[in-house]
Formats: C-alpha cells, sequence, structure tokens
C-alpha cells in the first residue's frame, strides 16, 4: 500500500480486513482514448485532467513504465513492484498526436497505442495519419494491435475474425515495419472463441477494459486496464490490488432471460463485508458469511456485454460475460 492513499471509505475497509491480507503488489494500467475533445465527453480526457494526473504519478513516487516492462516480468513470474504505472492509448485518435503527446513527451512517460487500423488507413477524419506515428519519439512511443475493423468480434464468425486480424496484421506491419506482440479487443468484449483464435495469432498477452490491478499471477492473457476519462477517482484505482484467490460461482454465463438474479463466490473465509459490482448497476455493499458471498437480486443486464465484480477489501476482480 501507498503512503498516500486517502479515499476513507476504503481505507476504512481495508483497516479492516488488514489483518488477513497479505502483502500483495500490484502494477496498474491505465487507458486513455481522447485528448482534450469536449465533444466526445465519454472517452476523453481533458488536458488539466490529464496534468493533474501526471502531476499525481510525479509528486507520490508513481514509475510510468514501458508495457513491455510489465508484460516481461508478468511472463518471468516476477514480484510486480506497487509503484508502477503502464499508460495506454486506445484507438489512434489525432488528438492523441496533437493534445495528448506533447504533455507524455514533457513528462518523459512511456506510452502504448493499440491501433485501429482501417481508421488509420481509410483517413478517418479523427484519427491519426501513419506518417505520424512513425514521427512518434522511439523512446517513449510502442504500437500494439487493435484489430482492423474495430468490430464487435466476439459475435463475429471464426472466419470473420480471421479475416480482420489478417488483414489488419498485414497492414500493421506494412505501415510501421513491426509485428505487434500485444492485443486489446475491441469495446472489451470478449468470449473463448476469441481468446482461443487471439491465442493462435501468437498474441504474448492480451488486455480487457476491467477496471482492476496486475499482479504477479495475473493471467497474462486476461490483463486488466482501468479506464481514465473525464476525472476519475485515480488514487482509488491506484490503491485496488488484484482479487487472486476467489471463485466466481454464480453467474458462470450471460443470463438467458437477460436478468442477473445472484451472484455467488467464495472469497476469504475471514472476510466480513465486500461489494458486488453489476455494470449499469454500481457496487453494492454485502456479508460475507463463512467465506461466502451469495448475493440475491434481479437486474436487467442491457446490450450484449455483462460486467460482475467482487471487492474484497482492497482487493477486486471484474469479468465479463457475452450475450451469445
Ligand atoms: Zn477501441
Amino acid at each position: 500500500m501507498l503512503k498516500t492513499f486517502k479515499s476513507s471509505l476504503l481505507l476504512f475497509i481495508y483497516l479492516l480486513s488488514a489483518s488477513i491480507t497479505f502483502l500483495q503488489a500490484d502494477a496498474h494500467i491505465f487507458v486513455y482514448h481522447r485528448f482534450g475533445d469536449a465533444r466526445h465527453p465519454s472517452t476523453n480526457t481533458s488536458l488539466a485532467e490529464l496534468r493533474k494526473e501526471f502531476n499525481y504519478f510525479k509528486n507520490n513516487g508513481y514509475k510510468v513504465v514501458k508495457l513491455e516492462t510489465l508484460v516481461n516480468a508478468l511472463k518471468e513470474g516476477k514480484e510486480i513492484p506497487d509503484n508502477w504505472v503502464v499508460l495506454t492509448i486506445d484507438d489512434n485518435f489525432k488528438s492523441f498526436y496533437t493534445k495528448g503527446y506533447p504533455i507524455f513527451k514533457e513528462f518523459g512517460y512511456p506510452f502504448t497505442i493499440f491501433l485501429y487500423l482501417e481508421a488509420t488507413a481509410k483517413k478517418y477524419k479523427d484519427y491519426t495519419s501513419f506518417a505520424q506515428l512513425r514521427k512518434m519519439d522511439k523512446r517513449l512511443a510502442s504500437f500494439e494491435f487493435h484489430s482492423y475493423g474495430h468490430k464487435h468480434m466476439a459475435s463475429m464468425s471464426e472466419k470473420a475474425i480471421r479475416a480482420d486480424f489478417d488483414k489488419g496484421l498485414a497492414l500493421f506491419e506494412k505501415e510501421l515495419n513491426v509485428r505487434p506482440k500485444y492485443f486489446v479487443y475491441p469495446y472489451g468484449e470478449y468470449n473463448e472463441k476469441l481468446e482461443r483464435i487471439s491465442k493462435e495469432y501468437g498474441f504474448e498477452a492480451i488486455f480487457n477494459q476491467n477496471m482492476g490491478a496486475v499482479a504477479k499471477g495475473t493471467n497474462i492473457y486476461d490483463i486488466d486496464r482501468s479506464a481514465l476519462v473525464g476525472k476519475p477517482k485515480l488514487k482509488t484505482y491506484l490503491n485496488f490490488d488484484e482479487l487472486q484467490d476467489y471463485e466466481l460461482i454464480e453467474p458462470k454465463t450471460f443470463p438467458k432471460n437477460g436478468v442477473l438474479i445472484r451472484v455467488k463466490a467464495r472469497v476469504d473465509k475471514n472476510a466480513k463485508n465486500a461489494y458486488v459490482y453489476i455494470r449499469g448497476h454500481g457496487w453494492r455493499p454485502v456479508k460475507v458469511k463463512d467465506g461466502i458471498i451469495d448475493y440475491k437480486t434481479s437486474k436487467t443486464i442491457k446490450g450484449k456485454r455483462m460486467k460482475v465484480g467482487i471487492q474484497v477489501g482492497t482487493k477486486l476482480k471484474v469479468k465479463v460475460f457475452m450475450k451469445d
């Protein structure tokens, strides 16, 4: 834990569970989309906010490391330092190049852009060109794969997924002269089929868009990233640890009738209190009895993606379930 921990609610929960929480060190990966672009509030970070976040990292002992540094440490089974932060940017928007990038350079912070290739290839108005990508400082910039067409890939056929990967990877190599090693699912949507095909294409690590943390033992094909948009609770995010020692008993799949009626999980048997998260419905406090959370509810899940999370103390894990 870092000494700057200020969120009083979380601190209270932490103190309650401190005696049963073993020391765990976790890095945090953040994802940004647009910068200084108020037309799109749900994906935007203002430049004042970006500066505030970077100053917070700088003044509180955080070290912004390359994504590759973190992935390699995970692959080698090393302990992950608590003060590591990794910055990623999805979707190669032009506002990163024109507005965000100068601030990254000023702080000397490395970053990884996950490329949506079709947007750049077809010169969509809001997107960075290949020439601009190539012009970025090689000491800071790295580029990875976010698909060719940025479609809802979990619901595509196997053939269509492969066609997207083939086209996107060929274009990536032609324009940037390197083969990407990492993949981010468009919209953070994935299922077993998409994960299997992604692995077959040889990606060394795959990232989602679930709030969370990265620790020794994190599944390298399902790495959490927390989105920073608007005015995020940065300190809370930085203090999350990954909940690894738990089992989600229910749900196992997206509910057939679209209504989630129960969240059941096995957690630390000494835990007394926890939180259950359902996307669209927020967090709810729950009691833990003999290591079991059994939350009965009736929540209609909008859309094709259901996210369910469990938090015990500062430890958190969110899972995604896709409608078939
Ligand atoms: Zn995206």
